[in-house]
């Protein structure tokens, strides 16, 4: 009993001294080297990410981390904005901004670096200092702008071909460059268009002109190189290109702007997108690609989901369908 009380009372001694020790200590923070805050780093999140297909190498690489508002209506404007909300809030995301991945890929297949889509550049849609980041990041994601091979383009946008010029020079002085052919016709020529869309034209001749004979037009179905194949995906603009890339038996699927919203889009592949051209064949688009990437469980590349822009599609029984996130799948 004595013992043991006395086995407490040193204990709420010993537990009263470390309190007490503890307090000086505490206080003496600010002036204490070895207990001194840690400084504030600031927020920081990846800017490249690598994996190997096959005997490829992917690394994808983020032009820009804005928000912009929206989904409504860039997502959904033949929806009621009330949907789009709705959609946003039952996914736990904000209902009125979001911030959209703008990832080039580059694919080294052993042989050649071929780089897909240049991001936004000084002209594109996410000016500096919160986008244009690919020559930027080119180096410390383990590359140099004049080893890059191949330049292929989804499609024409400025925040897609913004990239190709730096400091009014080409920066990938020794590519060669890769289109739709239809593409390049609808946004190359002088005086085709008025209004918005001059003004997106006048960004692509600006970004293509000095480099225009060093294009090779393709169309679906086209090897960029062996291993990597054109997939039609018209709609979003008229020469509009997805890329299938395949090593060792294995495929991802490269989608460029299938998507504006990695929720929205998915859910409701009907829902119009602002910035297709062709809405109805845009909608048309992302049904077939999500239902072939879903029937296959074919990993993608998608352009405008959150950084690395790497997943997969799930078609929900429900309604619509679903993108999965890549965790460890492409690590075996
Ligand atoms: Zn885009």
């Amino acid at each position: 009993m004595i013992s043991s009380s006395f086995s407490i009372s040193r204990r709420r001694l010993l537990a009263k001294g470390a309190a007490l020790a503890a307090t000086p200590l505490v206080l003496g923070t600010r002036s204490g080297p070895a207990f001194a805050a840690g400084p504030m780093l600031g927020a920081w999140q990846q800017k490249f990410f690598r994996f190997k297909l096959g005997a490829f190498e992917l690394t994808t690489i983020s032009d820009a981390a804005a928000f912009i508002d929206g989904p409504y209506p860039i997502v959904g404007m033949n929806a009621s904005e009330k949907e789009v909300r709705q959609l946003m809030r039952d996914n736990l995301l904000p209902e009125q901004k979001y911030q959209p991945g703008f990832s080039p890929l580059v694919v080294n297949t052993g042989r050649e670096l071929v780089l897909f889509d240049t991001g936004n550049g000084a002209n594109g849609f996410v000016p500096r200092p919160n986008g244009g980041w690919l020559a930027g990041q080119l180096s410390p994601s383990g590359f140099k702008a004049d080893e890059i091979d191949v330049v292929v383009l989804s499609h024409g946008h400025p925040d897609h071909v913004g990239g190709l010029i730096e400091n009014g020079m080409p920066l990938f002085p020794n590519a060669r460059y890769v289109i739709s052919a239809v593409e390049y016709d609808y946004w190359a020529p002088e005086g085709k268009h008025a209004g918005d869309l001059e003004k997106l034209a006048a960004v692509f001749r600006a970004s293509t002109q000095q480099i225009a004979g060093k294009f090779r037009f393709i169309k679906s179905g086209a090897d960029v190189v062996p291993g990597i194949r054109a997939v039609e995906a018209h709609g979003h603009t008229p020469g509009h290109l997805a890329f299938m890339i395949e090593s060792g038996g294995k495929q991802i699927l490269f989608w460029g702007d299938c998507a504006h919203h990695h929720v929205a889009s998915l859910a409701r592949p009907e829902w119009h997108c602002l910035f297709d051209i062709d809405r109805e064949q845009g909608a048309a688009t992302r049904k077939r690609i999500y239902d072939m990437a879903a029937t296959n469980r074919l990993p993608i590349i998608g352009y405008h989901m959150p950084f690395p822009s790497i997943g997969y599609v799930e078609r929900l029984d429900t309604r619509g369908y679903r993108w999965l996130p890549l965790s460890y799948q492409l690590n075996l």
